[in-house]
């Protein structure tokens, strides 16, 4: 089963879990930078209140639903906030064409300026005409776990002129293991590439879950995401062009075999179950540090430093995954009180 068909069926299995709840809300991610994210608002009659639930569709198992639910209650204001948003929205028929990469799909039930439920889907980006979405979304978000905040700059992206920042390379027709590397690369990007292998700059490349990873280290750390789909290839490097000599060498060094893991930390959660912790797959890589910080890449493909303490003066992080010297391991305990 595809994985498009395996999420629409654990969909299917939460709607029959809640069918008994008068739904108020119901926002998917799909695919959102290869994350599977289903969340939704319920009204609880009984209670008279409204909650908030959510489940990472790619570790949920249908038979276990609410060992993997995820709830937070949601104040009657928040909810009346959107529904005051919502009169206000208009959507009109000449939607753009959707496709299923990086897919938000929002159900609201409640009427919107011209008198239908707001139901509507879109790519990555919050529609620049449909900027009053906005306030829904950081309400929701705000509802949500600190570590999913990055979804929501991203879905604001279009809004605030970003869009550039998250988009990847263009599709490129490239069977990336045999294809001519001459289709893609001039003669000088290749000429820098192969000093860069020469100098084994290529420091870190790893395949994750349909695309590789890779930091390069010339005269400064440069992050390289390529995106492989069945001989289609898109590609990013933080150096901001679209084709550069980062990209070749590590082509290159996918060919070569040349594969060297990336250290991995995750936040820590203190009052987190043990079963959450082990299925939590929302990690880091991390590409060094200096005296307080570590360098990580963020969800943009970018290296981005981040305080090892916290604000309670605590280590904010665990290793998930360390170098054969547990270099990070040995960092973060001189940090423990
Ligand atoms: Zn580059």
């Amino acid at each position: 089963m595809s994985e498009q068909k395996l999420n629409e069926v654990k969909i299917t299995q939460i709607r029959k879990y809640f069918k008994k709840n008068d739904l108020f809300l119901e926002l998917i991610l799909s695919n959102y930078e290869l994350f599977n994210i289903y969340i939704r608002i319920d009204y609880l009659k009984k209670l008279d209140c409204y909650r908030l639930s959510w489940f990472d569709l790619d570790i949920i198992n249908i038979n276990n639903i609410d060992r993997y639910l995820s709830i937070e209650y949601i104040s009657k204001l928040n909810i009346e906030d959107i529904k005051s948003i919502c009169k206000d929205i208009e959507i009109t028929n000449n939607q753009e064409e959707i496709d299923n990469s990086n897919l938000v799909s929002l159900y609201i039930n409640t009427s919107i300026k011209n008198n239908n439920k707001l139901n509507i889907s879109f790519n990555q980006f919050i529609p620049v005409k449909l900027g009053l979405l906005s306030d829904i979304f950081i309400i929701i978000f705000a509802n949500m776990p600190k570590k999913l905040e990055s979804f929501l700059y991203e879905l604001h992206a279009s809004l605030r002129g970003e869009v550039s920042k998250y988009k990847m390379g263009n599709k490129i027709n490239f069977n990336i293991n045999k294809d001519n590397l001459e289709n893609i690369f001039t003669k000088d990007i290749i000429d820098i590439g192969n000093v860069i292998i020469l100098k084994n700059q290529v420091k870190y490349l790893e395949y994750i879950y349909g695309r590789y990873y890779a930091l390069v280290e010339d005269n400064k750390k440069e992050v390289v995401i390529i995106d492989d789909d069945n001989n289609i290839i898109q590609m990013k490097c933080s150096c901001n062009k679209s084709i550069c000599p980062h990209m070749y060498a590590v082509i290159k060094s996918i060919r070569n075999n040349q594969y060297h893991k990336f250290c991995k930390v995750s936040l820590k959660k203190n009052n987190e179950s043990l079963i959450n912790k082990i299925l939590d797959l929302n990690y880091f890589l991390c590409v060094g540090y200096n005296e307080n910080n570590l360098e990580i890449i963020n969800n943009v493909g970018e290296i981005m430093e981040t305080s090892i303490v916290g604000f309670n003066k605590e280590v904010s992080w665990v290793v998930v995954e360390d170098d054969e010297k547990n270099t990070l391991t040995k960092l973060l305990m001189k940090f423990e009180k």
